[in-house]
């Protein structure tokens, strides 16, 4: 197949651009590397079958192949980020998610979008199911990316309707691992450079809050299966062992034997207390469930920040 992976530099669009190449497809990677990075896909390069154009998906596509999949990751998806590009995160959720369905409906493609845990919002059901609404500030720190991403889920069904467009979304919960950015902010980057360097672990607030991590790996493997199955979604992928930011801290200090010591710094706004995916509908319908313990995925990320 010809897939289009917008977003395919970053974190997650990365693994998923070698693992298509790995299964023999031919590879377009698009991404504005405004959160991506070409070191993610250096060794990519390579092939033939791969080709990346440095591009924003909100502007209007130059894309003359014929595709058979338009997989949407692009979206700069960091707390830190929301401060710097909110109303760049709302037009890529928006015009560019509209601009690539275009591309998939011109092209018959199939259309995968990545949506995430923060469409609960801070959730008052636990854990989290797709058929709970959720609970969203729509103009918090945070509305941006929340709201951004539940318009293009009302976007991408609503294709659906007009259009007939044979989609599917997958709601991503927090995922960690290699070819994340070592600025991006998020707590187990943040937790594993710190340590490395012997410097104070930064928990914001009193550490209580949960979140529950998913390896990459085991994330790619989810989203393929969604790919190449019958069904549209939502559906939630993330690993449901729910841990507090506190005892990651204290993994990635044991883990990487550091002599750093916890540093209390403020919570921010609209941070989300408990996050915890209820995976039963990609076990049912895709057999699919995370394999990775945190323990053995900590090592690998730790290993990569390291050697970089
Ligand atoms: N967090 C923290 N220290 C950091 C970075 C994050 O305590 O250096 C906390 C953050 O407040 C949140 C959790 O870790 O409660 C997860 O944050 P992250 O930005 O990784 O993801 P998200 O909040 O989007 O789930």
């Amino acid at each position: 197949m010809k897939i289009l992976v917008t977003g395919g530099a970053g974190f997650i669009g990365s693994h998923l651009c070698k693992s298509l190449l790995d299964k023999n497809h031919s590879v377009i990677c698009v991404d504005n590397l405004v959160s991506g990075s070409l070191n993610n896909i250096n060794e990519l390069s390579k092939s033939k079958k791969f080709t990346f154009l440095n591009f924003d998906i909100t502007d209007l596509p130059v894309i003359n192949d014929r595709l058979d999949y338009v997989l949407n990751l692009a979206c700069p998806a960091s707390p830190v980020d929301y401060k710097y590009l909110p109303v760049e995160t709302l037009l890529t959720c928006s015009t560019g998610t509209k601009n690539m369905l275009d591309l998939a409906v011109k092209n018959k493609a199939k259309f995968l979008h990545t949506s995430t845990s923060e469409v609960y919002g801070n959730p008052l059901e636990h854990p989290q199911k797709e058929s709970y609404w959720g609970n969203v500030n729509p103009i918090g720190d945070r509305s941006c990316y929340d709201e951004g991403k539940r318009f293009a889920e009302s976007l991408i069904v609503n294709y659906g309707v007009k259009y007939g467009l044979d989609y599917k979304i997958v709601r991503i919960f927090n995922t960690y691992g290699p070819n994340m950015r070592a600025s991006d902010g998020r707590v187990v980057s943040n937790f594993i450079n710190q340590a490395l360097r012997n410097e104070p672990i930064t928990i914001y607030g009193k550490g209580t809050q949960t979140r529950s991590f998913c390896y990459v790996d085991d994330m790619i493997e989810g989203i393929l299966k969604m790919m190449n199955s019958k069904e549209r979604g939502p559906i939630n992928l993330g690993n449901p062992n729910e841990l507090t930011i506190g005892k990651i801290a204290k993994l990635v200090i044991k883990l990487t034997k550091s002599k750093s010591k916890i540093a209390r710094e403020e919570l921010p706004k609209d941070d989300p207390i408990r996050r915890k995916p209820d995976i039963t509908l990609a076990k049912k319908l895709l057999r699919w469930g995370p394999a990775v313990p945190i323990e053995v995925g900590l090592i690998k990320t730790i290993n990569y920040f390291a050697n970089i």
